[in-house]
């Protein structure tokens, strides 16, 4: 069922504990990709509400910071509660204006929930260290603490996962926060602010402001926010890094990815297809750690026959559908973009082994495209290269694993890459030579958990302290350090 909103309603901004309207008259309408019907306008706010909204947050720091910690981390235990307790609604919400499919989604809450849980110890993050003893008489403390307002920018494609990266553990660590959620996904992201209010949380502690580029350059430029956590695609995630970096700003910008999963000759050929076709189209080919380009060792026809035999079994269709897998892309200006890559490909001289374009011409509704599959894909070419962000599958070629991770070096992004196989040494290999942040061995989607770093490489990340676990608590907390002497 469709949550049908009158086209005319207007999202507002939570600033302060209130939800206000933009000072822009500009809006954008936020459509459900799977029907194409608008579900809500955003608007596209300006600088000065990113003022109002720092200056709140700047406010609320002050009492914030120094809420007894096992106090803030109550907040997040209520939280919890309440996102637990609206859990399938919220899943809902995600398949409405991101178009992913209800078991995605559900999937994705639990995710977000789990980096709640996290947070929530953050009495035990927070500590600090000493040593008694530094020199005679003398001792040294190391303390933890919040570092001021912080300056959130979510992407559309885990609208619920991404958001809660961010502000939870920057919030529990005594920061207050500014949201900038996607425009293509700002309802959900409305929902879970809602519900961070009634789990306790004081008025400027959280705030959101909708919009675009505009809201995205009044938090970099602004010197009241002290830390950038940014997520989106590559140029702006650079971007994004080199503003905030010149204002003297910390910044963790993750970015685009190319992920590789190498298939070994001994490989289990089932189940390999069957992670490989789950993470490559589930979500619609928009993850972050979405497999995009396969490479096959040797000569493998078998586990080629086979990915494309079971890629025509797929059910496509409106993820509130039960056994619907793939699902529409965001918007239809992307599905343009990704028929450019499809194009592209023939060009340049790879074998389309499936033309999902056949089921995009079937749906009318939504933006649906069909699970694409290139073949013989070479490294060079530009849809084994770019980010592509969809259904599209390139498949390529390697005599032998070290000519597969030498395809895997070359690529500019290192977010993740995965082997299948059993043998004990070509997994050895490859953990100590595939160059990226996170690697799955015989795992389709190794996206780590709330307690580990997400920790993406080369051209999949800006910045020095990735989100989640240690790093996340190091990012939204800075250390002072006591040095006593007790001789006098
Ligand atoms: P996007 O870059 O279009 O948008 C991300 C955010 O940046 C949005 O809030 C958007 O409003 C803002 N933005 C867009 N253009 C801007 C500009 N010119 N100047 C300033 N701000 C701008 O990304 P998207 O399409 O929403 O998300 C998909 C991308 O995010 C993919 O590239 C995906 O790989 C990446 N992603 C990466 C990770 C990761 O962990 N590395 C996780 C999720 C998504």
């Amino acid at each position: 069922m469709e949550i049908m909103k009158d086209e005319t309603v207007l999202l507002k901004n939570y600033i302060n504990g209130k939800w206000v309207a933009s000072q822009s008259n500009e809006r954008l309408a936020v459509e459900n990709p799977a029907t194409g019907n608008v579900i809500a306008n955003v608007p596209v706010s300006t600088k000065e509400d990113v003022n109002q909204a720092v200056l709140a947050a700047k406010q609320a720091f002050t009492s914030w910071k120094n809420t007894p910690v096992p106090k803030r981390a109550r907040i997040l235990f209520k939280y919890h509660h309440l996102l637990s307790e609206n859990h399938e609604i919220l899943a809902k919400l995600i398949v409405q204006e991101n178009g992913k499919s209800y078991k995605e989604a559900y999937g994705e809450v639990q995710r977000g929930i789990e980096c709640v849980e996290f947070a929530s110890g953050a009495p035990t993050h927070m500590m600090g260290e000493s040593l008694s003893g530094i020199a005679e008489e003398m001792d040294s403390e190391m303390f933890k603490y919040p570092l001021g307002v912080i300056g959130g920018i979510t992407p559309f494609n885990f609208p619920m996962m991404v958001p809660l990266w961010m502000f939870p553990l920057a919030i529990v660590c005594g920061n207050t926060f500014v949201l900038k959620p996607s425009e293509r996904t700002p309802l959900l992201a409305n929902r879970i602010v809602e519900l961070f209010t009634e789990a306790g949380a004081p008025e400027g502690v959280l705030n959101i402001v909708h919009g675009t580029r505009h809201v995205v350059n009044g938090l970099l430029m602004h010197e009241d926010i002290k830390a950038i956590s940014f997520v989106g695609s590559q140029p702006v995630a650079k971007y994004v890094y080199e503003k905030a970096a010149s204002q003297g700003k910390r910044v963790q910008a993750l970015s685009g990815a190319k992920n590789h999963h190498t298939v070994m000759p001994d490989a289990d050929i089932n189940r390999a297809v069957q992670h490989i076709l789950s993470s490559t189209f589930g979500s619609a080919g928009q993850r972050c750690m979405a497999c995009s380009a396969v490479v096959v060792i040797g000569e493998n026809e078998r586990f080629v026959e086979s990915l494309k035999k079971k890629a025509d079994e797929l059910i496509i269709g409106n993820g509130m559908d039960d056994e619907v897998l793939l699902t529409p892309v965001i918007r239809r200006s992307h599905r343009e973009k990704v028929l450019n890559y499809i194009k592209k490909g023939l060009e340049e001289g790879a074998m389309l082994l499936r033309d999902g374009r056949k089921e995009m011409q079937e749906m009318k509704e939504g933006n649906f495209l069909g699970a694409t599959i290139f073949d013989h894909v070479k490294p060079d070419m530009t849809i084994a290269k770019e980010e592509i962000f969809a259904p599209v599958l390139s498949v390529l070629r390697a005599d032998n694993l070290d000519e597969a991770l030498s395809f895997i070096r070359k690529s500019k992004y290192g977010n993740g890459a995965t082997i299948y196989t059993k043998d004990a040494r070509a997994i050895r290999q490859f953990r100590e030579e595939a160059d990226a942040g996170m690697l799955g061995i015989n795992v389709g989607v190794p996206a780590t958990m709330a307690f580990f770093p997400f920790s993406g490489w080369k051209d999949s990340f800006y910045g020095d302290l990735h989100v989640n676990g240690k790093d996340g608590v190091n990012f939204y907390t800075r250390k002072k350090m006591i040095t006593s002497r007790f001789d006098f």
